[in-house]
């Protein structure tokens, strides 16, 4: 048993979350956590809403709002959301919490101690007319990058690439109208190349990685740059330096925040479990988290922050770059073990697109359809190493030919049949059983194997694929072995035989599914007579901020126990519940229906 951390990507706290967000990184970070949980490992997934930043200031002052309350807003919204899905967060929180800004400020410091963190003059714009300093979000103008005459100061929104106010061509002031004056600010740089070496030497050492996430990994440290890491901006964490502290118009660039989150959380989720030390089993490379592994997931857009940025801060303030240092007041930190990037999904053949209403929202989609029927299809159909598509005719087919008619079908007609039959698990007959008995059973005892290996290994389309397979073989048992002709007295026990393999194939191939489909899972679990909890399920908790601030909720979970990685026999005789279906067959009208939703 090890210790597994499970990184999930931060969603931004701007608006709802579509299914692409939830295909990328939200979904599959949930089957890597059940599995290791389910084979013993002790498990600590941990995410929030990102919350700071330009984007949610500016759409904050369109409607009337505080960012705190935009923010707050969307939390709720997310947090809902990412429940629905049965996301097992050990804590889902937020970077608006007090023991965030304080784990981001302690970071600020110790790199900022050991050299990491660097003054450096630049340009920064202010009004002509009042001589105050401008903020990024008030200065438009085109992107120098894909000529988007819209572009922010921070950020084009078009391109996505992050800008300086002075790269804007024909940069103006959204207060009234004029052309901002550029004149000498001093802001704080991340010194990357400092760290390049050991981030070099870091990278060698991944095994495993998607080879076109570590390819990419390594192209970025090539051609590194000192970065800013902080802005011309009221909201965010302040920077933590004597002289800085109480300006309110400089913080910490939002980017850097956000990444620290994944620590800031482990040390809440620490925090409130009652051992605020909890967290360094996971985290700390002296002691009890040395042997710990941490699995980073996101989607492709977001790898430079996870394979050179984070590392880079976790190496500066344990101390290990070109300066040397000491390790800030936490200790030394470990580096991820690995980034695990997905790549994009589409929608009808087009980008996702909010304004353009190319998109359904988590909500919209968990209102019609059932969480585990998006599960499914994220994890045979979804984004894990290729761009992937979308479309309802496929999700329909997925639905209903391999979820309803393979999986479902299985279970309905051998419970059915052995509830009618016998009303409880039947015994295997004297007799013994057969070549063909044990072969069923032999391949849905090797799934726990190879299932489970790809899972670990990232490779999940494989790893359903290869539990649907057992699904297949059970079904053909079914066919061929044809229970329901042996009506006769005589023919009983062998019925009863047929029936009891089947459910025991049933039975694991449930456990087999388990991560990719825990709501069914448990139903089936209760179908086979089990009682307790099979596939334990994250809860909404509203909580008090712990160092004095305003109480929100977070996602958390007892997902101590559930189904282990392994076949349980069935005892027979047990009673069967009284069948019904575990899956919905979906009507082929909804694709018709949901397209003429999407926008053109
Ligand atoms: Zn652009």
């Amino acid at each position: 048993m090890s210790h597994v951390l499970a990184a999930v990507a931060w969603p931004y706290a701007n608006g709802p979350r579509h299914i692409g967000h939830v295909s990328g990184f939200g979904v599959p970070s949930d089957v890597f956590a059940r599995y290791m949980r389910m084979a013993g490992h002790d498990v600590l997934m941990v995410s929030g809403t990102d919350e700071h930043g330009t984007p949610i200031q500016v759409q904050a002052d369109a409607e009337g709002l505080t960012p705190r309350e935009l923010a707050d807003r969307y939390n709720r919204v997310i947090v809902e959301d990412l429940h629905g899905l049965g996301l097992s967060y050990d804590l889902f929180t937020r970077t608006t919490t007090r023991n965030h800004y304080a784990v981001v400020q302690d970071l600020f410091e110790g790199m900022y101690r050991n050299g990491y963190i660097v003054p450096k003059t630049t340009m920064g714009a202010i009004s002509p007319s009042t001589g105050r300093t401008l903020p990024d979000r008030y200065i438009e103008g085109t992107c120098p990058i894909c000529g988007y005459d819209s572009a922010r100061g921070d950020q084009c929104d078009n391109c996505g690439n992050q800008l300086d106010p002075i790269d804007l061509i024909n940069p103006k002031s959204k207060i009234n109208g004029e052309t901002p004056k550029f004149v000498e600010t001093e802001h704080f740089f991340l010194d990357l190349p400092a760290l390049a070496d050991v981030l070099r030497q870091w990278l060698d050492t991944r095994e495993g990685w998607r080879p076109n996430v570590l390819r990419f990994s390594r192209n970025l440290l090539d051609d590194l740059q000192p970065r800013a890491i902080t802005r011309d901006l009221e909201w965010g964490v302040p920077i933590p330096l004597d002289g800085w502290r109480e300006r309110t118009d400089k913080r910490i660039y939002v980017w850097f925040d956000a990444v620290i989150g994944y620590l800031s959380a482990s040390i809440e989720w620490a925090r409130r479990t009652g051992d605020p030390e909890a967290w360094r089993r996971w985290w700390s490379t002296d002691g009890q988290g040395k042997d710990a592994q941490s699995y980073y997931f996101m989607g492709k857009d977001n790898i430079v922050f996870h394979s050179v940025i984070w590392p880079a801060l976790l190496a500066g303030y344990s101390g290990e770059g070109a300066r040397d240092g000491e390790p800030g007041q936490l200790g030394p930190l470990n580096l991820p073990t690995e980034v695990v990037s997905s790549e994009f999904l589409t929608m009808e053949g087009r980008k996702f697109s909010s304004s353009r209403r190319v998109v359904i929202y988590v909500r919209d989609f968990l209102e019609r359809y059932d969480a585990d029927a998006l599960r499914y299809f994220i994890a045979v159909a979804g984004p894990e190493s290729n761009d992937t598509d979308f479309t309802w005719a496929e999700f329909l087919r997925r639905n209903n030919d391999e979820l309803v008619a393979g999986w479902g079908n299985l279970v309905n007609r051998s419970v059915s049949m052995a509830a009618k039959n016998f009303g409880q698990i039947p015994a295997v007959d004297p007799a013994g059983l057969t070549d063909a008995d044990q072969a069923l059973l032999a391949v849905a005892r090797a799934g726990f194997t190879t299932v489970g290996d790809l899972i670990a290994k990232h490779r999940q389309k494989q790893a359903i694929g290869e539990a649907m397979k057992v699904v297949a073989e059970a079904n053909r048992y079914l066919s061929e072995q044809a229970p329901w002709k042996l009506k006769d007295e005589a023919d009983k026990p062998r019925m009863g035989t047929i029936l009891h393999v089947a459910l025991q194939v049933v039975s694991d191939a449930n456990t087999l599914l388990t991560p990719f489909l825990p709501h069914s899972a448990q139903k089936v679990h209760e179908l086979l007579g089990g009682t307790g909890v099979h596939a334990p399920m994250p809860v909404i908790e509203q909580v008090d901020d712990l160092d004095g601030g305003p109480a929100y909720p977070v996602l958390t979970g007892d997902y101590t126990q559930g189904a282990r990685w392994e076949s349980v026999p069935l005892e027979a005789g047990r009673p069967l519940a009284a069948p019904k279906p575990v899956f919905r067959k979906l009507d082929p009208s909804i694709v018709d229906e949901e397209l003429a939703r999407l926008g053109g």
